[in-house]
């Protein structure tokens, strides 16, 4: 495909569908086990935001005004540092 500016342009997504913050994030994101403390909950980067329900963000991760960046407290990344 050809550009305004007469420039070959790829016609292939820069991302792949679906692509999100969160999905790059999660590379390294997973469930912790049941009796490991490694967890977003006892992480010093864990952030909440309490509106109707409670919000957990991760500092790390940053925000988007959306679920896209929400984590869960029971999961882990390679960055968990005790807070
Ligand atoms: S850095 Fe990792 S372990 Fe810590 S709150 Fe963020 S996602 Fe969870």
């Amino acid at each position: 495909m050809i550009d305004l500016f007469g420039q070959e342009v790829s016609e292939t997504p820069r991302r792949p569908p679906g692509w999100t913050l969160k999905r790059a994030f999660l590379l390294h994101y997973h469930k912790a086990a049941e009796t490991e403390e490694r967890r977003c909950k006892t992480c010093v980067h864990l952030l909440g935001h309490t509106h109707q329900r409670r919000y957990y963000k991760c500092a790390r991760l940053g925000e988007s005004c959306g679920t896209a960046t929400d984590i869960r407290l029971s999961y882990v990344c390679d960055w968990w540092e005790k807070r």
